[in-house]
């Protein structure tokens, strides 16, 4: 039988904007000593807008738009979601794609106008033997440095252009992560963005080890790391790349604002995806348990 104090924990957290999957959950978070949290939509807001957008020497900026806006257009990644929204609100209606590719982690593929196009992280250039040189070079390179993201455009066999994203902290971040570390936690940042970007986020919420450049596969191979290094490890997540780290990991956390399936891998969900109801249901699971012993 379920301890009755568990049973009241699970209502408690209700009050505090967590869902608890089961009353078993708690014993779970007594030994948790390292908090990975992933990056978009986690720790930032993953609302992200086209702040700029630069061309090589040929092509138009309008046509540069044009064609990332609808290649963009047919994914839900939140750098797609502001690169469509961007797009069409300088050049208003987008072409239509067609042999469009989501290629997880890196970006997109399709076909515009008759165009064979890519856009996403400067690896995928690699696909096509491109490497991104020269002036767009330092663009992504300053961009980067600034905590924001580059997304390189490329279409028949040559780069056309860098556009830049951001994506803002929320608001509550920092306060959470250093309520952490006063429970002794130790947080991690985990992302599949570029090093610099993810440092420069790293660094205004107060954390500092930074695990950067991970492919969406590879999340969960981060947290089975950390385990076998003897950790305790909570993960806490929103997007799809997130789900089978939330369920690796000692104690899944998604957040509420977040896709179905990282909630449904997750063993909490933190209802307003405020980073502080993590704090909120680890200190729950510690006084509950207490009570009990
Ligand atoms: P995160 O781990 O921060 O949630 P993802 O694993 O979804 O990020 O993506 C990793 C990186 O791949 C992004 O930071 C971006 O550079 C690139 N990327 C992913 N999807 C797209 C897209 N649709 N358009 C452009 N770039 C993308
Ligand atoms: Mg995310």
């Amino acid at each position: 039988a379920t301890p009755t104090a568990l049973l009241v924990g699970t209502g408690r957290g209700a009050q505090l904007g967590v869902l608890i999957k089961g009353p078993e959950v708690l014993e779970s978070t007594r030994r948790i000593d390292t908090v990975v949290l992933d990056k978009t939509g986690t720790v930032t807001t993953g609302r992200m807008q086209l702040v700029d957008a630069h061309t090589d020497g040929d092509t138009a900026r309008d046509e540069a738009l044009r064609v990332a806006g609808a290649v963009e257009n047919a994914s839900e990644h939140p750098i797609a979601r502001a690169i469509t929204t961007g797009a069409r609100q300088e050049v208003g209606e987008l072409p239509e794609v067609v042999e469009f590719a989501n290629l997880e982690g890196l970006g997109v593929r399709g076909v515009v106008e008759g165009r064979a196009v890519l856009a996403g992280r400067a690896a995928l250039l690699e696909q096509w033997g491109l490497r991104l040189d020269g002036p767009l070079a330092e663009v992504k390179a300053a961009a980067e440095a600034d905590g924001k993201t580059a997304v390189v455009l490329a279409w028949d066999g040559g780069v056309r252009a860098v556009l830049v994203v951001a994506d803002t902290v929320k608001p509550t971040s920092q306060q959470a992560i250093s309520q952490l570390r006063e429970l002794g936690l130790t947080p991690v940042l985990l992302t599949g963005d570029n090093s610099a970007a993810a440092g420069a986020v790293a660094a205004q919420v107060g954390i500092s080890e930074v695990v950067a450049e991970v492919m969406p596969a590879d999340k969960v191979e981060v947290v089975q790391r950390l385990q076998a290094e003897g950790k305790a490890v909570a993960m806490v997540g929103d997007g799809v790349n997130d789900a089978a780290a939330l369920a690796q990991a000692d104690l899944g956390l998604s957040m509420g604002t977040g896709t179905d399936i990282a909630i449904e891998a997750g063993d909490l969900t933190l209802v307003r995806g405020d980073l502080r109801a993590a704090v909120d249901a680890i200190r729950l699971s510690r006084r509950t348990l207490k009570t009990i012993r």
